[in-house]
């Protein structure tokens, strides 16, 4: 499993920026082509820091990130669905990438995400990533699908940057139970 994680840290494009596609007026195929890599993307990443959390018997947390795994994977075919006849073009694979962990590529920086709150805090930097993506897509647009989908998608990325608050709280102020138990 380590072996896995260390070698998707070192595939190229993964530390990209999205500054460069921020002022790209997107076509329809172009931006649905975008939303399913970056879904792609996040699925995987959520499958990787539950891995972590596995790892280190963190029950709790592993629940949430299998859960954002299942909604990445619901949304991405959910997409996959708008798209249905449309060709789509490839992509550069820089475009839709989360950051890397801090010190990417080193399984240090991994090991930094199985403290549940960094793991926590490095997903909500991506979400944040992610919804900042789609509006900022969905206000360059010229193409009204584009805005109304990018629109609709920067909701739903908003809403998981608020579940990721509600972990970090509640990882700030754990239940009593919760704490004594640990
Ligand atoms: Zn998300």
């Amino acid at each position: 499993m380590a072996r896995n994680i260390v070698s998707i840290a070192q595939r190229p494009g993964v530390a990209a920026h999205f500054g460069r596609v921020f002022a790209m007026n997107y076509t329809l195929p172009e931006f649905l082509a975008h939303a399913l890599a970056l879904e792609r993307e996040a699925a995987e990443r959520y499958r990787q820091l539950a891995e972590l959390m596995s790892a280190h018997g963190n029950r709790e947390v592993w629940a949430l990130f299998r859960d954002m795994v299942h909604f990445s994977t619901l949304h991405h075919d959910d997409i996959q669905r708008r798209v249905g006849d449309l060709e789509l073009p490839r992509l550069q694979p820089s475009d839709y990438r989360w950051t890397s962990p801090p010190e990417a590529g080193l399984e240090a920086s991994y090991e930094q995400l199985s403290d549940p709150f960094r793991a926590l805090q490095y997903a909500r930097e991506n979400e944040v990533r992610a919804m900042e993506y789609y509006s900022s897509v969905g206000q360059s647009a010229t193409d009204p699908d584009v805005r109304r989908l990018a629109a609709e998608f920067a909701g739903e990325e908003a809403d998981h940057v608020d579940a990721l608050d509600d972990w970090l709280a509640h990882l700030r102020n754990p239940p009593l139970a919760w704490a004594v138990s640990r």
